[in-house]
């Protein structure tokens, strides 16, 4: 029997689904993509997804080489194979993804969540390359996932739903948040949290500040005003160091991991977050960890990132055939 040397890492986001052929030291052979606003209906998704993994593999040797594809999407279950309730996209209920890819390319499938494949993309190919113990968190613009990488392998929970660090609570009816609940971290550290700080600190001083002319505030505008040293834009990103720093204390606390990872938004403000974020993660963390604590950045490519992780998936799941 030939050895299988790569795997598909799959992609889905709310915009784009992106496919690769990946080797097992996460080189990326050859990529596609395309955009999710013609698929609302998950049996056409299905169908446009297949063609395009069908094609990549043609593209580089055929099935005979691809062991198992890997998939990344939003609200999806590692242990059952489905996406279940996602949210943002438009397919209701629980999709079987896992399933309708595997009854159609005929290869084994897994599924698991943008988090729980980040840890293992950071694991095979990032910055906690060999660890045992670790926490990443994910920031998007207007979120924080989280997964905890527990004893050499992804600890999923009971129900698979476990990471859900963005929706823990940091302020007694604090800032509304998406997921119903008021005061959840990631309504204070996403970026979109952050530019809601900055403009609760234009209204609270009267400190002159460039946001005050800025007509519409985000993302872009936040980076700008503190590349120009904007005295409360850079408030506004070490506040959110405040108090993202105390949440990786009480983590790192409980778990005792050796390094918590960053990626995603967050890296656009890191450099002057940083300073503030070490100071109260060492001011808050259990005193035996004091000075212990590792906070890294992730190393990976964000464009790269997930559909790397979704391949180090896919080698997860036991290899299944109907090439053979
Ligand atoms: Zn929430």
């Amino acid at each position: 029997m030939k050895i299988k040397t790569k795997v598909i890492g799959v992609d889905i986001t709310l915009n784009y689904t992106t496919c690769a052929v990946i080797d097992i030291r996460g080189t990326i052979w050859g990529k596609d993509s395309f955009a999710m606003t013609d698929y609302p209906d998950v049996n056409n998704f299905v169908s446009m997804l297949c063609e395009r993994i069908v094609k990549l593999a043609e593209d580089h040797g055929g099935f005979e080489n691809i062991r198992s594809v890997g998939v990344s999407a939003p609200s999806s279950n590692f242990k059952t194979g489905c996406v279940e309730n996602a949210s943002n996209l438009s397919w209701k209920g629980v999709v079987p993804l896992a399933a309708m890819l595997r009854d159609r390319l005929g290869v084994a499938v897994a599924v698991g969540n943008d988090a729980h494949v980040a840890a293992l993309g950071e694991r095979a190919y990032g910055s906690a390359h060999g660890m045992e113990n670790f926490l990443v968190m994910t920031f998007t613009e207007g979120g924080v996932g989280s997964s905890l990488f527990l004893n050499g392998r992804v600890h999923l929970g009971t129900d698979g739903f476990s990471g859900e660090i963005g929706h823990t609570i940091v302020a007694e009816n604090g800032r509304q948040c998406g997921c119903g609940h008021k005061g959840c971290l990631e309504t204070y550290v996403s970026i979109l949290g952050i530019v809601q700080n900055l403009r609760d600190l234009l209204e609270e001083s009267d400190e002159p500040s460039m946001a005050r002319n800025i007509e519409n505030l985000n993302a872009q505008s936040l980076v700008l005003c503190c590349q120009q040293g904007d005295k409360l834009a850079l408030e506004a990103v070490n506040r959110a160091g405040r108090i993202l720093g105390r949440a990786v204390a009480n983590y790192c606390s409980a778990l005792n991991p050796e390094a918590v990872i960053l990626s995603g938004d967050i890296l656009k403000v890191i450099d002057w977050m940083l300073p503030v974020l070490r100071e109260t993660v060492d001011e808050n963390v259990f005193h035996n960890l004091r000075g212990r604590v590792r906070l890294l950045a992730s190393l990976l490519e964000p464009e790269e990132r997930t559909v790397l992780g979704a391949g180090a998936l896919a080698w997860e799941v036991p290899e299944y055939s109907l090439f053979k």
